[in-house]
């Protein structure tokens, strides 16, 4: 333990990775359930989702907070492509969507093997221009952020949507609730959270990975980490592979051999974060009802 009650050192190489005399901003508080924070460095902006407010928001660097997209359709989880286009997941319409530049939502994925999807959580693109989604059901069990609806997908899955043929395929099927994804630096393994523990105290509370096979394929499913505080769920990785994790006290960072390092301890339950600013060293967390920030010595891995 460290004397600075913002930071739990579970291990002395994260010390390496925070600042001692950094703060922890809130630069919003007023959501209901904040998520999905994706970063445009291009604008010097993040915009995250406000899920039960069926809204967007973004966060300017000197500039404030206003509406980005309101109604939402109950957006959750948000990246952006190659291109730099924002793809995004959507509970109220139970799709994947990617905004074009002139503003235009083209739909990615709302299906699978004929049937509604559940409701799309987190994406990622990788570099080969594939979009990687989890599917589970949070969206439709009740009103508040999505519509209360049938589960028509017999499973919660996770899917890739090929960027040539636009077709979707299923690659794990055995999560209770498939959550928050990341790759790793050099994109060889897939983490994915399962958040199952959310409605059932037993469920798993751990991040698993995998490795990826000939950019399509998933093998060699083992837990990564266990959450001992709430549930994993939105997570991102720094260049040298450390995995920052939500939890519900804060962002947890786990060595690339799944170690626990330390903690960043977070006034109210973590949703989300990713990397962002000028020089991708700045955390940004989404935390049901604020937009926190805080500055690390870690850098974000993900591009753009
Ligand atoms: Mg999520």
């Amino acid at each position: 333990m460290s004397g600075n009650p913002l930071y739990e050192i579970h291990d002395p190489r994260f010390q390496q990775l925070i600042i001692g005399s950094a703060a922890l901003d809130e630069l919003y508080s007023g959501c209901r359930w904040a998520e999905g924070p994706v970063w445009f460095g291009d604008a010097n902006q993040l915009v995250w989702s406000d899920i039960p407010n069926q809204r967007m928001l973004r966060w300017v660097d000197g500039g404030g907070v206003s509406v980005f997209r309101s109604p939402s359709n109950f957006t959750n989880g948000n990246t952006r492509d190659r291109q730099g286009r924002l793809v995004s997941c959507e509970h109220g319409l139970r799709r994947v969507t990617r905004t074009e530049p002139d503003g235009a939502i083209t739909v990615l994925a709302e299906s699978y093997g004929g049937k509604r999807l559940n409701s799309p959580n987190d994406v990622i693109v990788r570099s080969d221009g594939s979009v990687w989604f989890t599917d589970p059901s949070y969206g439709i069990l009740s009103d508040y952020e999505g519509y209360k609806s049938p589960q028509e997908q017999a499973t919660r899955n996770v899917y890739r949507l090929d960027p040539e043929t636009g077709a979707l395929d299923m690659l794990v099927n055995d999560f209770l609730q498939p959550n928050g994804l990341a790759f790793s630096p050099d994109e060889t393994l897939l983490y994915v959270a399962d958040s199952g523990a959310s409605h059932a105290p037993e469920a798993p509370r751990h991040i698993r990975v995998f490795d990826i096979l000939d950019g399509k394929r998933l093998e060699n499913s083992r837990v990564f980490a266990t959450i001992d505080k709430g549930i994993p769920d939105g997570m991102r990785v720094d260049t040298s592979g450390n995995v920052w994790s939500s939890a519900a006290d804060g962002v947890h960072c786990f060595a690339p051999d799944g170690t626990l390092l330390g903690k960043i301890l977070v006034p109210q339950t973590v949703a989300n974060l990713t990397f962002g600013g000028p020089r991708r060293n700045r955390l940004f967390i989404t935390a049901t009802r604020s937009l926190y920030a805080i500055y690390v010595t870690a850098t974000g891995a993900q591009v753009p």
